[in-house]
């Protein structure tokens, strides 16, 4: 049997969530908030999902780059693997400051950034677009030489070891901290106040962001997030807000110097009132903060299921044909769209539990034949009703 064992990853990471929240009960500390935690398990759950494709894709272009136009043909070896670690390391520092200073890479990696809470969660809060970026940045290794086959093995490390610097459990490391990125370290770049701002950048060694200036220790309490709090748990708009501030901007921008500053420039260049103009025009009716029992727990089954499917999707990927990846793929993504308009207590919602409810129909006619006449009287039957189920639904799920 040909198993995924890339789906291990969620089991791994679900277990050491649980195991802060635990820990942090215990210690008496409010790591944790329900809203945040959600919103970041979405953004992950979707990043897992395109990552089924981006990480194969990556690996044919390392492959075609390293058999095409590679400078040199590096042997693997001890020195080799270690040049190897120093050069993915030193590329992800440039690729994460050239995220924070260039509006065209902020708006991919601001996601990473929007929680308020920082925490295991938090490490999950990473998106296919940062995804691409990185592995764009990477492209320069088989360029230089590095066989593909031990690139994807140093970055499945890089991958990992990032989700651990990513708790406030963990204190001081002692000499480590001279070398390594630790929690403590990390924990200031996720921070807001002015002097931790574009600091600490590096992923596994500290010694980049001595060596480029960039480095920054404790001196002030750490506020989490955003400079200016995002408070709007809206999957999509969480994923496009600042695309949408860019596009905004580059509308108004009068010259081609101006517009090529909104591109290449830093956050810094755009006028944050913008988003202020669109948080207006695209979410009019703010909802309360309070959601109801119903609704909790609705949320909470919904991130589950959403959190198996994926993990059976990917483990059994080898087996499943395209059309298959793309019902379960689509199912993945608009659950975790659903779950965030659910904690924004959207009205609309009940159109896109339809959807997902004619794709688990076609997901289970492509593997059962017979179920195709069932699915679509069901589906029939449930139009026929939909003002009145939809009705029951908005019931159930906001007025308890
Ligand atoms: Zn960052
Ligand atoms: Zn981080």
């Amino acid at each position: 049997m040909k198993l995924n064992f890339m789906a291990l990853a969620i089991p791994f990471f679900v277990f050491f969530m649980l195991l802060e929240y635990y820990v942090s009960k215990k210690k008496n500390k409010e790591v944790y908030h329900f809203n945040e935690s959600i919103a970041n398990l979405n953004v992950g759950i979707v990043e897992r999902i395109s990552d089924l494709l981006t990480t194969g894709s990556f690996f044919f272009v390392f492959d075609w780059l390293y058999k095409n136009y590679s400078l040199f043909k590096i042997e693997p070896s001890i020195t080799s693997w270690v040049l190897l670690f120093l050069a993915t390391d030193l590329i992800w520092y440039w690729y994460h400051r050239f995220g924070h200073k260039i509006n065209l890479f902020w708006a991919a990696h601001v996601v990473h950034h929007q929680s308020d809470d920082f925490n295991y969660s938090a490490a999950a809060r990473i998106t296919v677009f940062q995804a691409i970026a990185r592995g764009t940045f990477w492209s320069v290794l088989p360029i230089i030489g590095f066989n593909p086959e031990m690139i994807t093995i140093l970055l499945l490390i890089h991958g990992t070891y990032p989700f651990f610097t990513h708790t406030q459990l963990v204190g001081n490391l002692g000499w480590l901290e001279h070398i390594i990125v630790t929690p403590t370290h990390h924990k200031l770049h996720h921070s807001s106040n002015p002097e931790y701002l574009d600091k600490n950048y590096g992923d596994m060694l500290i010694i980049w962001d001595k060596i480029f200036g960039t480095y920054v220790e404790e001196s002030v309490k750490p506020e989490f997030g955003l400079t200016e709090s995002l408070d709007n748990y809206s999957f999509l708009w969480q994923h496009f807000h600042y695309v949408l501030e860019l596009v905004v901007s580059y509308r108004l921008a009068k010259n081609i110097k101006e517009k090529l500053k909104v591109i290449f420039g830093g956050p810094e260049d755009i006028d944050p009132r913008i988003r202020i103009l669109l948080e207006k025009k695209m979410f009019k009716e703010k909802s309360s903060d309070d959601l109801s029992a119903n609704l909790v727990n609705a949320i909470k089954f919904k991130t589950v299921e959403t959190v198996i499917v994926l993990f059976f999707t990917i483990l059994f990927s080898h087996y499943l044909l395209p059309i298959h990846l793309l019902f379960l793929t689509l199912f993945i993504v608009i659950s975790s769209i659903i779950t965030g308009a659910m904690l924004e207590q959207k009205r609309w919602i009940f159109h896109l539990e339809y959807i997902r409810f004619v794709i688990v129909c076609l997901i289970v006619n492509t593997f059962f034949d017979s179920f195709y006449s069932v699915s679509f009287a069901i589906i029939v039957l449930t139009l026929l009703f939909y003002k009145n189920i939809n009705y029951k639904y908005q019931q159930f799920l906001f007025l308890n």
